[in-house]
């Protein structure tokens, strides 16, 4: 029997948990140990400031008090007897397309994972309004059971993100590369009653600048889009850069 931890940023009581929980029961033997309150664009923060509490919300669903990665660590370090076969985030409410899994806490689960030492990957429902999680988890329990028992490269995660489509609407899987994203509108500045400024971010729906091979075109065609993702964030071509400074002391 595979040992599948599931976790999210959505929170514990969200409805792509238990879409994502349910759709992987038949696969293997499923913990959730996810956080408390919402915790979406957490990114990958680690809480080190204060303790951390844990609280059984159901059968073998835990809830931290914590973000997404404090979740996958203590899952893993703490609550679990064994190492899970499988890291699975989601599904959240919302893309992490592009630039978005910097920010993303759904990502950051399953990156965690992957530091771990455990394949992992991260599933997000195209649409900030749809509460259908269906289609999403039935894509989601297609992927895993082509992915369980396969070995994966180490350090290494998948993102996926799931066009909002009735199942028969959905084209499949495409392998896609991370787009990019065009930063407009999305703060908001207004006054308060009291008469002071206030910001808040995220107010408009992303933008994306086209490119074919894209999430964002994947999921727009109606694929599930599936971008492989590396932990290592070096960039080769920045040696040459640094190789053209000149750094002796003057
Ligand atoms: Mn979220």
């Amino acid at each position: 029997m595979k040992r599948i931890l599931v976790s999210n940023d959505d929170g514990v009581h969200a409805p792509g948990l238990h879409a994502l929980a349910q759709a992987m029961a038949p696969l293997g033997d499923v913990t959730v140990v996810a956080p408390l309150t919402e915790q979406s664009a957490a990114s990958h923060a680690l809480t080190i400031h204060h303790p951390l509490r844990v609280r059984e919300v159901g059968p073998k669903v835990l809830a931290v008090d914590g973000t997404p990665t404090d979740c996958v660590l203590l899952a893993v370090r703490e609550f679990l007897d064994e190492l899970p076969d499988l890291v699975v985030s989601g599904i959240n409410q919302g893309g992490n397309m592009g630039e978005d899994v910097i920010y993303s806490g759904t990502v950051a689960a399953a990156m965690e994972g992957a530091l771990l030492g455990i394949p992992a990957v991260a599933f997000s429902l195209a649409s900030r309004e749809s509460r259908d999680f269906g289609p999403a988890a039935d894509m989601a329990a297609r992927l895993v059971r082509a992915l369980l028992g396969k070995s994966l490269p180490p350090r290494f995660l998948l993102n996926v993100n799931i066009p909002a489509l009735p199942e028969d609407r959905i084209q499949g899987f495409r392998a896609a590369k991370l787009g990019s994203r065009v930063y407009e509108d999305d703060i908001v500045r207004k006054t308060d009653p009291r008469g002071r400024d206030y910001f808040w971010i995220g107010g408009a729906d992303p933008v994306w600048s086209k490119s074919p091979d894209s999430d964002f075109q994947a999921v727009q065609d109606g694929f599930a889009s599936i971008t492989p993702l590396r932990l290592d964030h070096t960039a080769e071509e920045g040696y040459g850069v640094l190789a053209g400074l000149d750094l002796e002391r003057s």
